[in-house]
């Protein structure tokens, strides 16, 4: 088979890549060793951060590194023996998340965000999904008055230096709008600008039927198969047949070590884990915002399928076994935050986020090989930056003027 272009994995990524292409005019073919949509962007808290301008660094309060060394909290867990490989990330993410590299990362980052929902909200009313989007924005809510000053302030400096919109919470406005929270919350920071999705999986799926209405198409293969050849990149596929492309898209989320490392790159690329489950609400409780219980680091996200509590991150191999402990600590607590009823899901959903230790995504050519591209390491923020780098690498590869400045977001920032 012949294409244009092949983008290799069919998370939220590299089908909003795929998307674009094929809007662009390229024929593209989507290969993933699974149906799509079904790895990391299936099981996210759905949220579209417009608000995300500063990528989640790593804490350098002492309280928060005491807590952390004693590997018992919900926001953070991690396994021992997964330190060793990990120990040169870490120490580049700990150096990136210092005050002042976590700015200056924060003023290239937001070039990105600010195209997020607006880039998401062009796909989806293409693709007919504006059904799925929520436009209520998501809160912080607060036990403790020092979070809550803390918080505030910090939402008080991002409105100034990026024009992000907010509501401080007193306790009577929380209240109203969240009546089912435990009364004990002090009050809450409304993020109003944020878009937030309430299934995932079915965004996924939309943006991937109206990329085949308009002839892009989709197999099943291996992208570790990826070599290059005269006539450019050809992947074998499950059925045994082979796909030929003038270019190829790389957009493995946690698995683009698969090609990218094959190739003789060494990207500091590793992922943190996280989990969620589903609830069904008791009676008829209602929760009307995505909320982070922010004093303990987890969050509720109502969703189609229920409500879905997602973990923070996990430190460990990227295939290591399932430890759901984060979940285990955090459902307790979650069941008094908000009167979630039975579990779902019969067991908790895993997920990997792919990260970089500058906590940017890696959105470009590939330095060494021509018509190879990266669409890798969006962290935190894969569903976020989905639309945006997928309209990027469209006019990258189609040789159009790229919509946002994409040299901070090179691969070649990591020699
Ligand atoms: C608990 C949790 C909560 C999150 N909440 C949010 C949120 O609210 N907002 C947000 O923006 N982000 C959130 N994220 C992050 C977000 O989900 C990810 O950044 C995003 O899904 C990454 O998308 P991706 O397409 O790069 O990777 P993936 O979705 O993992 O896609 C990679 C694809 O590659 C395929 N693949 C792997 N190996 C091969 C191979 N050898 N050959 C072929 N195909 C292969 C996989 O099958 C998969 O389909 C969250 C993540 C987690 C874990």
């Amino acid at each position: 088979m012949q294409t244009d272009t092949i983008v290799l994995g069919a998370g939220i990524v590299g089908i909003s890549v795929a998307l674009h292409l094929q809007k662009a005019g390229r024929s593209v073919l989507l290969v993933d060793k699974r149906s799509p949509g079904q790895e990391t962007s299936y099981g996210n808290a759905g949220l579209i951060q417009r608000e995300g301008v500063y990528p989640y660094g790593f804490p350098h309060d002492f309280g928060a590194l005491i807590r952390y060394a004693m590997n018992n909290t919900i926001d953070a867990h991690y396994h021992w023996n997964a330190i060793p490989k990990l120990a040169p990330f870490l120490w580049s993410y700990w150096m990136h998340s210092r005050a002042s590299q976590h700015e200056a990362i924060a003023h290239k980052y937001a070039t990105l965000i600010e195209h997020c929902v607006s880039e998401h909200d062009a796909l989806a009313q293409e693709a007919g999904a504006t059904n799925l989007l929520r436009r209520k924005g998501w809160m912080k809510v607060f036990r403790t008055a020092a979070q809550q000053d803390a918080r505030l302030a910090e939402a008080a400096r991002w409105n100034r230096d990026f024009g992000l919109n907010y509501r401080a919470l007193d306790v009577a406005t929380l209240r109203s709008e969240e009546p089912h929270l435990d009364q004990s919350l002090i009050g809450g920071l409304h993020w109003t600008d944020p878009v937030t999705v309430v299934d995932p999986l079915g965004l996924s799926k939309a943006y991937v039927a109206r990329f085949e209405e308009l002839g892009g198409k989709l197999a099943l293969g291996d992208a570790g198969t990826l070599v290059q050849d005269a006539a450019g990149w050809s992947v074998t596929l499950t059925d045994g047949t082979k796909a030929q492309a003038k270019d190829a898209v790389v957009a493995l989320g946690p698995w683009a070590d698969v090609v990218t490392t094959k190739l003789g790159y060494h990207l500091p690329l590793a992922v943190k884990r996280g989990y969620h489950m589903h609830y069904k609400a008791q009676g008829n409780a209602v929760l009307n915002h995505p909320v982070l219980d922010t004093e303990r680091g987890y969050f509720l996200a109502p969703m189609l399928q229920g409500i879905r509590l997602t973990t923070g991150a996990e430190f460990a191999d990227r295939d290591a076994p399932k430890t759901p402990v984060q979940l285990a600590r955090a459902e307790p607590i979650a069941r008094t935050l908000f009167p979630l009823g039975e579990r779902v899901d019969a067991e908790p959903w895993l997920g990997r986020r792919p990260c970089t230790p500058d906590m940017m995504p890696i959105i470009g050519p590939a330095p060494k090989h021509k018509n190879l591209w990266f669409s890798i390491g969006h962290a935190h923020h894969g569903l976020t930056l989905a639309a945006v780098t997928g309209r990027m690498i469209a006019e990258m590869v189609t040789g159009q003027k790229v919509f946002v400045d994409p040299t901070p977001f090179s691969a070649a920032r990591f020699g």
